[in-house]
């Protein structure tokens, strides 16, 4: 395949240890891996001129099973690259503990809904050069020990930095997706070829010249979300880069931080919301960390019935999602009641294909699905499993939920359990299904088909979520605390309601204002009073689709680290 189209410009490089780049393929574990994806269709709607740079990971991330009891086990999930993608002509190498790695891929085009294309390139290490361990680099994301990541991480950011250059791409901006790529900088440094002297002068102006070409995305301040490797092992491990003093001034003395890395290497700087742009200058007191609000992209979390429904009344607002602006006035109330009674259908069905049970459609069903660890609280809902018995006699609702554990997480993979043991507590008096292996597709259908999008994390940790951003392009109010975008997204009653208050993280508090919401607020007005319902719908797309979509991110992302 001719790379000629893509190697002819300029182009910014956006490196992501993860991307979802379609729902058959399983490159993603998350949140991330949906941002990295609705980042380069965006790209590719509005045809910026980016190349993608991620590990091929061929046996994905994994395949969710889950017994009776609710435990969680975990299947490899293989895919074949040549049925998606188109294999690289160029190989390069990259030194782990002395040895030559070679690395070839794919690549994958990205095709937007104009002209617009994304050549993605997916590193692979599976070739004959390689020894056995290292052929299996690039196959399990986020598996394995310390070691298997460092690996991946010299794959992703020194190789893939080398990939492109051997490719012929022409790169003037580099931006980090998280710190997992901040090895490229350390490549851009390498290969900048600045005599050793000036290197260990330290500072400016070379570290200046690479800064100017970097940035970089921090995703969550919870620490296990920040890469650190121990220096005996990253000795032994990165034998590309000797100078131990200059990296222990770039990524921390003690271990190598990835993050304090990609800090010191970058220009721009952002987090993900307001709030958590702000938590993370506590967390990083020297850096600027600027916000840039995440986004969903427009066409590929909107169901089919309510894009119609866009489409006739809001032509263009694929390209231009500002147009929704107007739905709040423009949009029949029936026209959005049907299009939404045709999204909740289909899932039902879809419950009911999985799990053998039957939702009733008349009544209102909660959707909460992420990933399941400690700080999300899947559980808070249940925390008062009679209250949640007495309020489903007075107002029934019906309950669904989907999340994977990572498979290191005890703590998540105990509370999958604990949740099937709710369900079981609850059997006959709420329906409550668990969809198993949470992916883009069952998000898809969950997001559009739910009446209500539940989110209740641990203040101040979740960095922005996207879900409830996806199911605001649906027509779907979000009920949630007041932590990352919600404290910007929510209006109350108007796009949606709070629970809890904002700069006050308290459990019992938090459960007692969610149970509150549900009796006097949100349960009686879906029963009830239908119209202000559907004003509540219509709030969610004109008020927050409208404003927290990927083609808005992309644009501040060109305008205020690409080129500046
Ligand atoms: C959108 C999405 C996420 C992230 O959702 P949050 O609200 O940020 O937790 C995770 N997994 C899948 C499959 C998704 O589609």
């Amino acid at each position: 395949m001719s790379l000629k189209p893509y190697t002819s410009n300029l182009r910014v490089a956006y490196f992501s240890m993860e991307i979802a780049l379609q729902p058959e393929i399983p490159t993603y574990s998350g949140g991330l891996g949906i941002l990295a994806g609705d980042t380069l269709r965006s790209a590719a709607d509005l045809e910026l001129n980016m190349v993608g740079v991620t590990l091929v990971s061929r046996a994905g991330y994994f395949q969710q099973e889950i017994d009776s009891e609710g435990r969680q086990t975990e299947q490899a999930d293989w895919w074949r690259p040549e049925d998606y993608a188109s294999a690289l002509e160029a190989k390069i190498t990259v030194s782990i503990e002395g040895r030559s790695v070679w690395v070839g891929g794919w690549i994958y085009i990205l095709r937007g809904h104009t002209n617009g294309r994304e050549p993605v390139i997916l590193l692979d290490t599976d070739l004959a050069e390689n020894n056995e361990e290292d052929r299996k680099v690039t196959n399990h994301l986020y598996g394995g020990d310390e070691s298997y990541r460092l690996k991946q991480e010299i794959v992703l950011g020194v190789g893939g930095i080398r990939m492109l250059q051997a490719l012929g791409f022409r790169i003037f901006h580099h931006h980090m997706n998280e710190g997992h790529s901040a090895l490229l900088a350390l490549e851009l440094l390498h290969r900048n070829s600045f005599a050793d002297e000036d290197l260990r002068a330290g500072e400016t102006p070379y570290l200046a010249t690479i800064r100017e070409q970097c940035s970089f995305t921090t995703h969550t301040p919870v620490e296990a979300g920040h890469d650190k490797f121990h220096y005996d092992l990253v000795g032994r491990m990165l034998t590309d880069f000797s100078d131990l003093k200059l990296l222990k001034k770039l990524a921390g003395e003690d271990r190598m931080n990835m993050t304090r890395l990609a800090l010191n290497l970058s220009e721009t700087i952002n987090g993900v919301t307001k709030r958590h742009a702000q938590v993370s200058r506590k967390i990083f007191p020297e850096y600027a960390v600027r916000a840039i609000n995440n986004g969903v992209h427009p066409a590929t979390w909107t169901c089919k019935p309510m894009a119609e429904l866009f489409d006739s009344y809001f032509p263009g607002w694929q390209h231009e999602p500002e147009l929704l602006v107007r739905a709040d006035c423009c949009l029949p109330d029936e026209l959005i009641w049907n299009a939404h009674g045709l999204a909740k259908q289909h899932l039902l069905e879809g419950i009911e294909k999985i799990t053998g049970q039957r939702f009733d459609p008349t009544l209102p069903v909660l959707g909460f699905a992420r990933r399941m660890t400690a700080y999300k609280r899947p559980d808070l809902l249940f925390s008062d499993i009679d209250r949640l018995a007495q309020l489903a006699r007075e107002h029934p609702f019906q309950i669904v939920l989907a999340g994977k554990a990572h498979p290191a997480d005890h703590g998540g993979k105990r509370l999958i359990e604990n949740l099937h043991n709710y369900m079981r507590q609850l059997k006959g008096v709420v329906s409550i299904a668990f969809l198993p292996n949470y992916s883009m597709a069952t998000a898809q259908a969950l997001v559009a088909g739910v009446d209500v999008w539940l989110n209740t994390p641990m203040q101040p940790l979740e960095a922005s979520g996207t879900s409830g951003m996806k199911a605001a392009f649906n027509g779907v109010p979000s009920l949630s605390v007041l932590d990352g975008w919600w404290i910007e997204g929510c209006i109350e009653g108007l796009t949606g309601w709070a629970v809890g208050e904002a700069n006050q993280s308290d459990a019992a508090r938090d459960a007692e204002s969610l149970y509150h919401k549900l009796e006097h607020v949100v349960l009686p007005m879906y029963s009830q009073r239908r119209d202000e319902w559907i004003k509540v719908m219509k709030g969610s797309i004109s008020k927050n689709a409208a404003f927290f979509n990927s083609h808005r991110m992309m644009r501040r992302y060109v305008t205020e680290a690409y080129i500046r």
